[in-house]
């Protein structure tokens, strides 16, 4: 159910899930990370907003990719970085 919907989730046809289960910068620096979240538009799986480095959102805000997947085993569920949009898939 879809607690709040926007124009970003909406356009999600096929969701992106990880192919890596890895943050792709924390690796090359071997920072850690908490959660992974996969972008939908270019499908780079990079770390939460409780991770160190935040990187899904950094990428987020430079890239202009506002949707993220949940990368984690079990969760499905998207969010909005502009809109603050949630929605489960
Ligand atoms: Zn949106
Ligand atoms: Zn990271
Ligand atoms: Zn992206």
């Amino acid at each position: 159910m879809a607690k709040q919907r926007c124009a970003h989730i909406s356009a999600v046809r096929t969701v992106k899930t990880a192919t890596r289960f890895e943050c792709a910068e924390c690796v090359k620096t071997g920072d850690p990370w908490v959660h992974l979240r996969t972008c939908q538009d270019c499908g780079v799986t990079l770390c939460c907003d409780s991770s160190p480095n935040q990187h899904a959102s950094k990428h987020a805000s430079a890239s202009r990719h506002p949707v993220i997947a949940s990368a984690e085993p079990g969760e499905r569920w998207l969010y909005c970085y502009p809109d603050g949009a949630f929605a489960k898939y």
